[in-house]
């Protein structure tokens, strides 16, 4: 018996068990895969010819796996290591739909890899439907939570500048990374156009931070850092929550569903040990739900007993519901002529996020273009260690060489994040037929992109024409569409968070509205994408639930074990 179980060690999970281990409560984090060594499942610092299969991996080792797809960029041979990532647990996809669900089953989980992009949502986002009368607002304002992201900016540490955006509030930053070359040369274009190019929010330590060393611009971010130079659960909350002494952490422990007593309160949850496939229970007095978005509410989902017939906490129907995502894809790729020849400078620092547009888009008028909110767009290139234009240039043999040469360091490629509005056909809930491995009933997606963001997508490829034509670009081409849903890794919604319980399934604490020792610390809650990435907003509203569980736990409302 435990204070409190939290289900996941990410971002969310993470920062919650940090939490409130910190403030003396004996916690159980359960994680469904292996604990990350960096030391030993990093290869950094190592080139692609110092690799057996040249960093893209052993093809054959998905073999006989549930889901064989190998992921992206995160999961190369450059993390391959002890079974990071999940492919043993299936999942279905509804007719129709495509969803790629990336999931990383390591301690840490996904943000030992991520993008680090880290800005902050504001009343725009918050207050959108008043805006524009779609959908419905969230129950918070930036006034309440901005201190939250604040909190959220100094513990994890963010490099940006103060921009004085109205779609970008700005936050506490460390000094910002330098423009690469092509930073400048897209800015005098962007301006040009009348489009914001500007560093982004960034949650990579230029400065030594909070006892982490400053990034030593190896570009390597998206292997793992050997050295914990931005944000991660494994370098930042899961030892600070294990020097407490108050953490119990298991791994390779798949949790299958919250338990419930004879009055439907949470008493724990039921696991897997995946080495011995035995299933086991623990109990403690709060459960945290942090699995990441959709795995928690196919948890919840999979929690059926006679108090929830159809999951717990799903009183009103919403549980599964309001699914969205970024729609990502490249609408333009070129090359800058004015650099062919130039000198290759090391300026691949931080292998993705150095600047971005921030949204630009409906700001004076919520109804000025023909989509309602607004995207962001990043920009790549410059001198990477590998070539990622291979893609883009044809031919074969020793001229294609010549041509990849004489194009390094000249190429430019743009990435829309684009937000999809919740709707009523994009959803999850529980394959009826199909099971995985270990018994579990499998989640399936219901999934398309909508009219909203399809304009954005058209409107963002006429942009890029005139951007290119603005910088004096050359234009190679544009994706024909977008990428799969779910390669953003930001979907929110499923469990959205509320006032009335008729229609969220928490409330603005993320305690769920029916079982009140039921938390949510995760981008689940979020009841719509925005044109911004998550992870820094589930930190902060991680942060904010603790708080609030806490106080609980100081009122009464929650006994200690
Ligand atoms: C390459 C890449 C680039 C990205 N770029 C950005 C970016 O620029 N900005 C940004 O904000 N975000 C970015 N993201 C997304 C970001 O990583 C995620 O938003 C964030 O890590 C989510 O945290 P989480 O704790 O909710 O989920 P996760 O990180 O997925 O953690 C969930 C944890 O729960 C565990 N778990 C899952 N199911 C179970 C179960 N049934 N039982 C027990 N444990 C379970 C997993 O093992 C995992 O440890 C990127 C991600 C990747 C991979
Ligand atoms: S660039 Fe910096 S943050 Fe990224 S892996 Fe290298 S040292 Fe770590």
């Amino acid at each position: 018996m435990y204070d409190a179980i939290v289900v996941g060690t990410g971002a969310g999970g993470g920062t919650a068990m940090k939490i409130l281990c910190e403030a003396g409560l004996k916690v159980c984090a359960i994680n469904s895969g292996p604990r990350t060594d960096p030391e030993n499942d990093y290869r950094n610092h190592r080139q692609v010819y110092d690799l057996k299969y040249r960093g893209y991996g052993d093809p054959l080792r998905l073999k006989g796996k549930a889901h064989q797809e190998p992921y992206s960029v995160e999961e190369s041979e450059y993390s391959e290591g002890r079974d990071l990532f999940e492919h043993d647990i299936a999942y279905s996809n509804a007719p129709g739909t495509d969803w790629y669900w990336k999931r990383c089953k390591a301690t840490g989980g996904k943000a030992n890899f991520w993008g680090r992009s880290s800005a902050r949502f504001g009343d725009i986002d918050f207050k959108a439907a008043d805006l524009d009368g779609v959908g419905e607002n969230w129950p918070v304002d930036y006034a309440e939570i901005s201190p939250w992201f604040s909190k959220a900016e100094r513990y994890m540490g963010v490099a940006s500048t103060i921009q004085n955006r109205p779609s970008n509030p700005d936050g506490e930053y460390l000094p910002p990374m330098a423009f690469r070359c092509i930073d400048y040369i897209i800015q005098k274009g962007a301006e040009k156009i009348g489009v914001p190019y500007l560093p982004d929010r960034c949650a990579q330590l230029t400065t030594d931070h909070n006892h982490h060393p400053a990034c030593h611009y190896c570009g390597n971010c998206s292997r793992g850092c050997d050295v914990g130079s931005f944000f991660s659960p494994t370098w930042f909350t899961i030892p600070e929550a294990e020097a407490t002494k108050n953490l119990t952490l298991l791994t390779n422990s798949l949790v299958r569903s919250v338990l419930v007593d004879e009055s439907g309160t949470a008493k724990g949850v039921a696991y897997v040990d995946r080495a011995t496939r035995k299933e086991v229970e623990v109990y403690a007095k709060v459960v945290v739900l942090a699995a990441s978005c959709v795995e928690t509410a196919h948890i919840m989902l999979n929690s059926k007993s006679h108090h929830w017939p159809t999951g717990i906490a799903n009183s009103s129907g919403q549980l599964g519901r309001n699914l969205c995502e970024h729609l990502y894809g490249s609408p333009g790729y070129g090359y800058l002529p004015r650099l062919l020849g130039q000198p290759a400078t090391p300026d691949n620092i931080a292998d993705s996020t150095v600047a971005w547009m921030p949204r630009w888009q409906n700001l004076k008028n919520p109804r000025e273009e023909k989509f309602v909110r607004g995207y962001s767009v990043y920009m790549g290139g410059g001198c990477g260690e590998f070539p990622g234009y291979y893609g883009q240039i044809e031919g074969f043999g020793p001229g294609f060489k010549r041509d990849l040469k004489r194009y390094y360091a000249t190429t430019i490629g743009a990435l829309i994040q684009a937000p999809t509005l919740p709707s009523p056909t994009n959803y999850v809930d529980i394959d009826p037929e199909k099971k995985d491995t270990f018994g579990i009933p499998q989640l399936r997606f219901h999934f398309q992109w909508g009219p909203n963001e399809l304009l954005m997508w058209e409107h963002s490829k006429q942009v890029m024409i005139d951007l290119f034509k603005a910088m004096g670009g050359e234009l190679w081409g544009v994706d024909d569409q977008p990428n799969r849903p779910g390669t953003s890794l930001h979907e929110t919604g499923v469990c959205r968070f509320g006032n009335d319980s008729k229609t969220s399934v928490t409330n603005k604490w993320a305690q769920t509205h029916d079982v009140p020792n039921l938390y949510i610390c995760d981008a689940s809650i979020f009841p719509n994408c925005t044109d911004k990435t998550t992870t820094m907003p589930i930190v902060a509203f991680t942060m904010r639930t603790c708080d609030h569980m806490l106080n609980n736990f100081k009122k009464g409302v929650h006994k200690r074990a």
